[in-house]
């Protein structure tokens, strides 16, 4: 009941993760910005009714499970989660159709990550090209696509670093027709454009729509099977 940030709740999660403790959490505020995921089980918990002591859990669609109807369904492991197909939850590179300032080549200019880890560089794990190097786990994930990648999206802008050493420690985009240089700072709404992005997972190059990502959430039956 006494409210805990999202980041100190997920560091306690990670602790008894690693002393193997299972744990599910009952919180009795809500935490907007918490996105349902199977590390890390939580639901919001309600402790009045009417006004009176019955504490019960809230799904968020107006469906009331009294607490102990929710243990036992937490238990017997019929409480689940509603997950996106598993590609549109894999690290993927996200790129908007573009230009070449230099050689007017269409290209796919890559902009950012999704489906990283969360991080100070990736809140929500989306992380921008221009700071992927930032990311060390996630910038060697990438070199390693890189091949993959470009046979699969010939026309694909690469990341590197700057040319000049004095330049800031953020990577830069290169044509993938003649090597320019191309801005990743102050990108147009165009280029960041959901709908207009396209995204490929960098393990096996399948390509995917934002549109096709759904929010997961956690589902179980209002009542308990009878005993
Ligand atoms: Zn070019």
């Amino acid at each position: 009941m006494s409210r805990c940030a999202l980041d100190e709740i997920q560091r306690r999660q990670a602790a008894y993760a690693a002393d193997g403790v299972r744990g599910a959490w009952l919180i009795g505020f809500s935490l907007p910005d918490y996105e349902p995921h199977r590390d890390l089980p939580l639901f919001q918990l309600v402790p009045l009714r009417d006004g009176v002591l019955a504490p019960w859990i809230d799904p968020g669609d107006g469906r009331q499970t009294p607490i102990s109807d929710f243990v036992t369904l937490l238990l017997s492991r019929r409480v689940h989660l509603h997950e996106p197909a598993a590609h549109t939850l894999s690290l993927s590179a996200v790129a908007s159709p573009s230009n070449c300032w230099k050689c007017f080549q269409n290209q796919m200019l890559l902009v950012s990550f999704v489906n990283a880890p969360f991080g100070m560089f990736a809140p929500k794990g989306w992380l921008l090209a221009k700071d992927l190097a930032k990311v060390p786990e996630i910038y060697a994930a990438y070199r390693r696509a890189v091949p993959m990648l470009l046979r699969t999206v010939p026309d694909l802008s690469v990341l590197r670093p700057p040319r000049h050493a004095e330049a800031k420690p953020e990577l830069q985009g290169y044509c993938p027709a003649c090597d320019a240089p191309q801005s990743l700072h102050r990108l147009s709404q165009a280029l960041l454009d959901p709908a207009r992005q396209r995204c490929w997972s960098l393990s096996d190059g399948r390509e995917w729509s934002l549109q096709e990502r759904v929010r997961p959430r956690w589902e179980w039956q209002s009542e308990p099977e009878p005993k």
